[in-house]
């Protein structure tokens, strides 16, 4: 024992002092490059580990050796992020990878938005104060046919917003099969209590009236809530009331209906052979008093949550001090504004990366996949075949839906540590696994990112 505990000893006394590491001449050039004070912090928290975790097995680390250690804290630390990706899993609006990719335009309006000052809250020609929301509310109005517009943070800030504003310390009545989860714990419940409101659930879980609704009416109502099921499919045996029917009973009773539609799809999906979305603009034409839905889902724009309805419930929750809070800030409003304007021009299927995806031709797919397979270096050790796949719109949007898609897929012997691999590889790619082998399905695949994602299959390979 006393020997072992003199081993020790002898070994402390080896590992490097704090100095010693400082002079380095690698940890000297990160100093230049960076804060002196982060990296010597860098280099003692080093230290210390080395020293609470050295035993009778491990070696004393070189100088050499702990800077390589700081030096590669730093390369994967304190580099830029988010890392960009190659989604091949075929999910298009994936929330793990940032749901919706931008148009060249709305990346353009977030770069042009933030290099100088604006005119975010200023009116130019009086040179009065203005409101951030005032050309948003416009175009939303153009689009959808509501009244008014307003912009938060994402849909679940909106969400919340909204019942704060309408329903604090009153009743919401929801049906049963729509009290959800939504993904990510955001459970319709919760929000509702995090709201002040209380949940009032009407109807059964397959089976809910008009009338389960109108029986439950009385002065302490303040809404009624209506939530797309966009994440789960109920079906069978079901009833549910219209958005329109749900609208005559509020309107008659001095009730406001809330709509949340989710992804909040302008386009409908059924034209491109897709189970069909409620469109807010068909919300608002059912009468449907406050419309509330997501910016990067079907949208296919920056992370938001909007809201359009009538102009007097627009105002209150805009004077809310949630509206304040939960405000969306100049880099997304700007790219909103652009993803806006391309289905104001009839372009969304042309420019918007989500809407290109899912209106993608099959031949299409397949005449990529074709091409590229043929790149990647054959072996006997996996095997390279262009399949027919499926692809999903995802993100909490058209449950159980598929598209029919092109894919690579690669049988190898560890697909598991195959995509792994390519995960942490040169330019990582997210792969999808399916009956033991690695897929890469090109619908999700944008078309300027094929060569970078031949690269990394043969570099992957290869290594
Ligand atoms: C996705 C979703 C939300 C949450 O929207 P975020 O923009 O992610 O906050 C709320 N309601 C429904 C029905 C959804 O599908």
């Amino acid at each position: 024992m006393i020997k072992q505990g003199q081993k020790m000893q002898e070994k402390l006394r080896h590992i490097p002092s704090v100095s010693a590491v400082l002079s380095d001449t690698r940890i000297s050039e990160l100093m230049t490059e960076y804060s002196t004070a982060a990296i010597t912090d860098l280099v003692r928290e080093k230290l210390s580990q080395v020293r609470s975790t050295i035993d009778d097995e491990s070696e004393v680390p070189t100088i050499s050796q702990i800077s390589d250690h700081v030096s590669a804290h730093i390369e994967q630390n304190w580099a830029n992020w988010p890392t960009n990706v190659i989604n091949a899993t075929g999910v298009v609006i994936h929330t793990n990878l940032g749901r919706a990719p931008l148009s060249t335009e709305s990346i353009q309006a977030t770069i042009d938005s933030s290099k100088t000052y604006s005119d975010l809250e200023l009116e130019l020609d009086s040179g009065k104060r203005g409101s951030r929301h005032a050309r948003i509310s416009q175009l939303l109005s153009s689009l959808t046919g509501a009244e008014a517009g307003l912009v938060v943070n994402n849909n679940a800030a909106a969400l919340i917003l909204g019942l704060s504003t309408l329903a604090l310390g009153k009743e919401v009545i929801v049906s049963r099969s729509e009290a959800v989860e939504i993904g990510g714990g955001f459970r319709i419940p919760d929000v509702l209590k995090q709201s002040g409101a209380t949940l009032i659930e009407v109807g059964t879980t397959n089976r809910t009236y008009v009338t389960d609704y109108e029986k439950e009416l009385n002065e302490e109502t303040g809404a009624i809530l209506s939530i797309h099921a966009s994440n789960f499919k109920i079906i069978g045996f079901t009833a549910s009331p219209s958005i329109t029917e749900l609208s005559i009973l509020g309107a008659g009773n001095g009730i406001p209906i809330l709509h949340d539609v989710g992804s909040g799809s302008l386009i409908d999906p059924t034209k491109y052979g897709l189970a069909p979305e409620p469109l807010p603009q068909e919300s608002i034409d059912a009468g449907t008093d406050l419309c509330f839905f997501s910016g990067d889902k079907l949208l296919g724009g920056p992370q938001a949550g909007i809201i359009v309805g009538r102009k007097t419930y627009i105002e209150q929750l805009s004077t809310h001090p949630l509206a304040r809070a939960f405000r969306i800030d100049k880099m997304n409003l700007a790219a909103l504004t652009a993803t806006l304007i391309h289905y104001l021009k009839e372009e969304a299927q042309n420019k918007i990366p989500v809407w290109q995806m899912v209106s993608a031709e099959l031949e299409d797919l397949h005449r990529r996949a074709d091409k590229l397979a043929i790149i990647i270096p054959s072996s006997n050790l996996y095997s390279v075949k262009v399949i027919q796949t499926k692809s999903t719109i995802g993100g909490g949007s058209l449950p159980g839906e598929t598209m029919d898609s092109y894919g690579i897929q690669m049988k190898v012997n560890n697909p598991e540590k195959f995509a792994r691999k390519i995960r942490t590889g040169i330019t990582p790619v997210i792969p999808r696994i399916e009956k033991d082998a690695v897929i890469f399905d090109l619908r999700t695949i944008l078309k300027n990112e094929d060569e970078a994602l031949i690269a990394s299959i043969t570099h992957t390979l290869q290594n």
